[in-house]
């Protein structure tokens, strides 16, 4: 494996400085408030309303490993199932420092109606080990991962739940997912995760597929407010998975990224970057700052810079109520998980702020992850071409999915699709029944 994207560590990527993260809402809370708002617009009946307020499993390990040093250490690790009424628990684990259960239930939640919205059949969950990557060598990463997916191992298996990349996590680490699980099987279990890399059972297009997904529905939401990918200018905060696709499918379509970030920097070129160049740039160093073709703006200006479309791709809470009214985009598109905070919501939705929200706009990777699971349970792996054919046409259908719900029910476009996403967990609910 000589490719850098699966032999070297994740690079890291922006959090929220301290302040922002303690003064906003708590992620699980914050994602509660728009399920409330969901489930009155549906007129949930209590029962179920409470059933899906609350997550099905949440598990805790420790994590012990042995540092390069000889010394022991001790890591705090979770996976919270929230629900899998629809099909297997599906979602990504991340390797951060500023990782809680509280956050971990809230991606898990997360992650059920997204998979709900986009119509694939699987439930919701999400995992984390509290360290810090970039203090870890990859002997020690990747004792970390093993450690931890043998402590979750119980729960693990393509029919009941199935982990991915997520923040600081990538191919590699997934390969060790699977190999670990697969040495307990005593056999090869590629389906037991997605994200892997394409030459043991990963699909072509996963990598790219959640920047690409936001490439296809931001070209949709153009569209809907009289505009084109081509000439649109287009600022990205984060430069990992997420960012670097995304503004390198669009910049290929013909739009303008006027500026980009990641942990190191913030970059500022109104005549707009060559996103290959940037990417080269990245891979060599590890990082954007010091790019030499720039003007360098802060993380807070970033947000707030001129421009057609804002995507936040980096991490929770930094489109926040103190940011939001200074944000000059027409069209956010949510590329990380929760970048937007509640507050923040009613002043996008009172500026006229299209937003996409990070449930329909990040799916594409869930997506091709769906594909993956699929072809490797069917052992038989379609072309680049077909899967993105696919992806498409699922991101394309769930925009006008929301679209439709965001007219019928009279809500900004977050809400309808919580109510299209809750809905179809909701029927699911019904039609099982309740077992006891
Ligand atoms: N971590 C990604 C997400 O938040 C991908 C999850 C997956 O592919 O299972 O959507």
């Amino acid at each position: 494996m000589s490719d850098p994207a699966i032999t070297s560590k994740p690079a890291p990527l922006i959090r929220p400085d301290k302040d922002t993260f303690l003064a906003e809402e708590n992620p699980f809370e914050a994602m509660m408030e728009r399920f409330d708002h969901a489930a009155k617009v549906l007129n949930l009946d209590p029962g179920l309303y409470k059933v899906l307020r609350n997550p099905e499993k949440q598990i805790i390990v420790s994590v012990p490993i042995v540092r390069d040093s000889g010394e022991v250490e001790v890591y705090i690790g979770y996976r919270v199932l929230y629900n899998t009424s629809r099909g297997p628990a599906k979602g990504g684990i991340r390797f951060d420092l500023n990782v809680t259960l509280e956050e971990v239930k809230a991606l898990a939640a997360w992650m059920t109606w997204k998979c709900a919205l986009v119509n694939i059949p699987f439930g919701g969950a999400k995992g984390g080990v509290v360290c810090d990557p970039a203090a870890l060598s990859m002997a020690e990463l990747e004792r970390i991962t093993r450690r931890y997916t043998s402590g979750i191992i119980d729960t693990l298996g393509p029919d009941s739940d199935v982990p991915a990349p997520d923040v600081n996590t990538n191919e590699r680490v997934m390969a060790w997912i699977m190999d670990t699980y697969s040495m307990h099987k005593r056999h090869t279990v590629t389906a037991v995760v997605t994200g892997k890399p394409v030459e043991m059972g990963g699909s072509l297009g996963r990598r790219e597929a959640t920047g690409r997904g936001c490439m296809f529905v931001t070209r949709e939401a153009l569209t809907k407010l009289g505009m084109a990918l081509k000439g649109a200018r287009i600022a990205v905060q984060g430069f990992g998975n997420v960012g670097s696709v995304a503004a390198d499918l669009m910049a290929k379509e013909g739009a303008t990224i006027v500026a980009v970030s990641d942990k190191s920097a913030g970059l500022h070129n109104p005549k707009g970057f060559d996103v290959p160049d940037l990417i080269k740039w990245v891979r060599e160093r590890r990082q954007l700052a010091g790019y030499p073709k720039a003007e360098a703006i802060s993380h807070e200006q970033l947000l707030t810079v001129d421009c057609d479309v804002l995507i936040p791709a980096a991490t929770e809470n930094v489109i926040t109520r103190k940011n939001a009214p200074q944000i000059k985009a027409k069209i956010i598109c949510e590329g990380a998980n929760g970048p937007t905070t509640a507050a923040a919501d009613k002043v996008l939705e009172d500026k006229g702020v299209f937003v996409i929200p990070d449930i329909l706009a990040n799916a594409g990777g869930v997506t091709v992850s769906y594909f993956e699971w699929v072809q490797d349970r069917g052992g038989y792996f379609w072309d680049e071409e077909t899967v993105n054919r696919r992806l498409e046409s699922i991101m394309v259908r769930s925009f006008n999915e929301v679209a439709a719900a965001t007219e019928k029910f009279k809500v900004n476009t977050r809400i309808a699709s919580y109510i299209v996403a809750v809905d179809r967990v909701a029927a699911m609910h019904r039609l099982r029944g309740m077992y006891a």
